[in-house]
């Protein structure tokens, strides 16, 4: 028996996990890559793993404005020091002599012989002479030599999706060019008679296309290279056509709508003409034909037309298995948060339900998260007045003040 239940009715649907699996199976990482600018290389994902030549902190360093001193030069009734040298950051001392002590500031290198930093809120000064009121223990306020990092450690493991911290880690070690893969091509369209382009005026029946705008935004947001195909009319022929232009030009094709089996739907007979399909029904809500093809090497993932389904298709499947052909390694499935549930769920479902859902910060400073009125997946105004998804798990019922599972948009869309 095939994987694929298209179009019968009544099919067992196929459980979330078990499409994301068959998937990222698939998926290739690219394999080309590029150098660029530190400073270039925010979003894209490392190529090869960093090590650090140098040592950082290179040498110890001073964690505090204040003295550098002898730690054995204080006792009972000896707390006076003669200041001798001034240390500031991005110079370096002169060894330290015994009942003295150097000004310094945060960074400086502490002076041969020093043990200690007295913080200078701890100090009096009278001409040179330094008192100090309250001695430290050896080794106070000292930043250790390679406390951070040693020469040689690896800062950054090949598949990171570059941050800005990781950039910062990069340039803390002098490292002013990185390796990164090139840019995953992903080519779209958009299939349906009724799309017109915003700046077009509307004849009677048709809508505006807003599927092409979320998912270039989307697919902008991961790094990626678009190439447009446009939109593709509901025969076979043109979808066809896109289909093979797409996928001899990119390295993954992408479409929105005709993914179902009506008369209207030509994805389905189209892939299979080309290459290989796999359509699938899956457990969830919304969103539940996905289909999964490949064209020659190159795979195909199409999402219903609904604008919600789209965007949830997007965050469950084309995410994870762009991320993957991307060449970022680890762990895929972006981390939820649990979150005191705001409303109540009753009614259970054999399908687990993404719903459009807020998390807010209540004057208690307790947060919790509230849901759309409506579970239409054509009405996109939800996908902007959330800020996350609830998860409602097959069978689950929620009562108001339970705990439910909530996967924000930042861990999502970023
Ligand atoms: P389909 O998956 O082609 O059956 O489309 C399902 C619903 O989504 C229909 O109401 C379509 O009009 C709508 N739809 C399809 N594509 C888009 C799009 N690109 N932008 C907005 N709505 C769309
Ligand atoms: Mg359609």
């Amino acid at each position: 028996m095939s994987d694929c239940d298209c179009g019968s009715q009544g099919a067992a649907l196929k459980p979330l996990e078990e499409a994301i699996e068959l998937m990222l199976a698939r998926a290739r990482p690219i394999s080309g890559s590029e150098r660029v600018a530190t400073a270039e290389a925010l979003d894209r994902v490392l190529a090869e793993a960093q090590t650090s030549p140098i040592t950082v902190p290179a040498w110890d360093n001073s964690a505090m404005d204040g003295y550098a001193i002898r730690t054995a030069d204080l006792s009972e009734g000896q707390n006076r020091l003669r200041v001798t040298q001034r240390i500031p950051a991005g110079s370096s001392g002169e060894p330290l002599g015994a009942g003295e002590a150097a000004r310094i500031f945060t960074g400086a290198p502490v002076p041969p012989g020093a043990d200690a930093v007295v913080m200078q809120e701890f100090c009096e000064r009278d001409g040179d002479t330094l008192i100090v009121k309250r001695p430290p223990a050896p080794g106070a306020n000292i930043r250790r030599a390679g406390e951070d990092i040693e020469t040689g450690a690896e800062v950054l493991a090949a598949g990171t999706r570059l941050a800005p911290q990781h950039l910062g880690l990069a340039a803390s070690v002098g490292i002013a060019t990185l390796p990164v893969k090139r840019r995953l091509k992903v080519a779209i369209f958009s299939s349906g008679d009724e799309l017109v382009m915003p700046g077009e005026t509307l004849a009677p029946g048709q809508i505006y296309n807003s599927n092409h705008f979320t998912l270039s935004g989307l697919l902008r947001r991961l790094g990626c290279e678009i190439i447009d195909l446009g939109q593709v009319e509901d025969n076979f022929e043109a979808t066809r056509d896109a289909l093979a232009r797409g996928a001899g030009e990119a390295d993954l094709v992408l479409a929105s709508g005709g993914v179902s089996v009506g008369e209207e739907d030509h994805v389905k007979p189209a892939v299979e003409a080309l290459g290989t399909l796999d359509l699938w029904k899956i457990a969830i809500r919304p969103g539940k034909p996905v289909a999964f093809g490949h064209i020659g090497e190159t795979p195909f993932i199409g999402a219903p037309g609904n604008p919600v389904s789209l965007f949830v298709t997007f965050c469950l499947f084309m995410r994870p298995f762009i991320l993957r052909q991307q060449g970022v390694s680890g762990d895929l499935v972006p981390p939820m948060l649990s979150a005191e549930a705001a409303f109540d769920w009753p009614k259970p479902d054999k399908r687990r339900e993404f719903v459009r859902a807020r998390l807010e910060t209540g004057p208690d400073g307790a947060a919790r998260v509230s849901v759309y009125p409506s579970r239409s997946s054509g009405v996109l105004s939800s996908v902007v007045w959330a800020n996350g998804l609830v998860v409602i798990r097959e069978g689950q019922v929620v009562r108001r003040g339970e705990r439910v599972d909530f996967l924000p948009f930042s861990e999502l869309l970023q």
